[in-house]
């Protein structure tokens, strides 16, 4: 056969073989075979790798006496996101339950208040840890993750969503250390003693001073600093001067959804330099710029007005607070972003910081939620489309908490740099 003939008979041959191919996968049984295909993969990493959530607010469902937390629930039926049964069908290991305080009064009463009402929380958590031993436990350290992981439990993490609590007194750091808390969300949608928030004017250009004590005392004492929720000039500034590594507990990229709550790509890169992780939010609104919903948006104005001062309400108007925000989202439902595009973000994020850098951090219980990871039974549908992106496993752990572990257990080494041993 000459050299033509032979690349003629070659060429003809692979024709048919793209044609038999694409036949082949039009064909309805092939595409599911690939999806089972693709399900037994994510069944298989999940099963390998520690998955951890950085951020809910489920400790505030926690406090209504009727929710049990062993039990299944659905979130169309009482808009809980979370529960032991529902964490395991979600092949999730790991959570960091958020010691949730509304920012009030920046007053001694309203400090006193705020460290009451997590002191409340703590000993919500520890109440249903002790109440369900088989299904979950404390976690202070990867190690301890990683421990419960094998023993088939949860493993339950706490972090502190606004330093409030700590109102102008260093010491409380360390006492909610003590008390088993891993970070600080520095400030949450307002300004308070440590910093400027995202979404609220201009009060220290940044972090205060008293802010720069508090980020050196958690550097000190081992504890993350979370930089969500806080001004890009306090975001720089935290920066400059952790000593540590810090994380995003649940932001999102601007650059795909452009939002305050979000991190552009500069502050991704500095992110990336200090060797921290943002941990991918999956809040539909910082996913992508919510369709106008005007209907929605006066019930939810005319809700504000009814509840003003929110923060300063008691415990009980709170909560019908919450029930009837809820209510006005099942009334004018909103077109919720979907798992393809809290995965965009990952790739952007990755493209711009790269992979040591991302994770994943719900706020289901406190607004998350996008369509097909719902709740957190839905969070292998991530990894799923992960797997479709063709991330490696490697990259899938350190996506679904290998970043995050490793920056905790950074952030213990500096503080042991920041306090070498006594030779007195
Ligand atoms: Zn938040």
């Amino acid at each position: 056969m000459t050299n033509m003939r032979m690349t003629k008979y070659l060429l003809n041959n692979l024709i048919l073989i793209f044609i038999l191919f694409d036949l082949v996968s039009s064909y309805p049984g092939f595409c599911q075979s690939s999806e089972n295909e693709i399900d037994k993969t994510v069944e298989k990493i999940h099963k390998r790798i520690l998955t951890v959530d950085s951020h809910t607010d489920t400790p505030l469902n926690l406090m209504d006496n009727g929710f049990d937390i062993s039990k299944m629930h659905k979130s169309t039926d009482d808009d809980s996101k979370y529960d032991f049964p529902r964490m395991k069908l979600g092949g999730l290991d790991a959570a960091f339950f958020g010691i949730f305080v509304p920012q009030g009064a920046r007053t001694p009463a309203g400090n006193a208040k705020a460290k009451a009402k997590a002191d409340r929380l703590f000993d919500t958590i520890y109440a249903v840890l002790d109440r369900y031993p088989g299904l979950a436990g404390l976690a202070v350290t990867p190690k301890d993750a990683y421990r419960l992981k094998r023993k088939g439990k949860r493993a339950i993490f706490i972090g502190i969503e606004n330093g409030y609590p700590i109102g102008n007194d260093l010491s409380l750091i360390q006492a909610f250390y003590s008390k088993g808390a891993r970070y600080i969300t520095l400030c949450h949608t307002k300004n308070n003693d440590i910093c400027d928030s995202s979404t609220d004017t201009v009060e220290f250009t940044g972090l205060s001073e008293f802010g720069e004590n508090v980020v050196q005392y958690m550097n000190k004492i081992g504890m993350m600093v979370d930089v969500s929720h806080v001004s890009d000039k306090s975001f720089y500034d935290i920066l400059a001067f952790s000593k540590a590594p810090v994380i995003a507990s649940h932001s999102c990229a601007r650059s795909i959804c452009n939002n305050k709550r979000n991190m552009d790509d500069r502050m991704l890169q500095a992110l990336a330099e200090n060797g921290g992780v943002i941990q991918m939010c999956i809040l539909s609104d910082y996913v992508k710029t919510p369709d106008p919903n005007p209907a929605r948006d006066s019930a939810r104005m005319e809700l504000r007005r009814r509840y003003k001062n929110y923060e300063t309400l008691p415990e009980a108007e709170q909560q019908n607070a919450h029930k009837e925000w809820n209510e006005i989202d099942h009334k004018f439902p909103e077109k919720l972003a979907t798992v393809a595009e809290v995965v965009d973000h990952i790739d952007h994020i990755v493209k711009i910081a790269g992979i040591n850098h991302v994770g994943i951090g719900t706020d289901f219980d406190g607004g998350g939620g996008v369509g097909g990871c719902f709740d957190v039974s839905e969070m292998k549908n991530i990894t799923k489309e992960l797997v479709k992106r063709r991330y490696s496993t490697r990259d899938i752990r350190k996506i679904w908490g290998g970043n995050l572990m490793r920056v905790m257990r950074k952030v213990v080494r500096v503080s042991r740099k920041l306090n070498p041993p006594c030779n007195c």
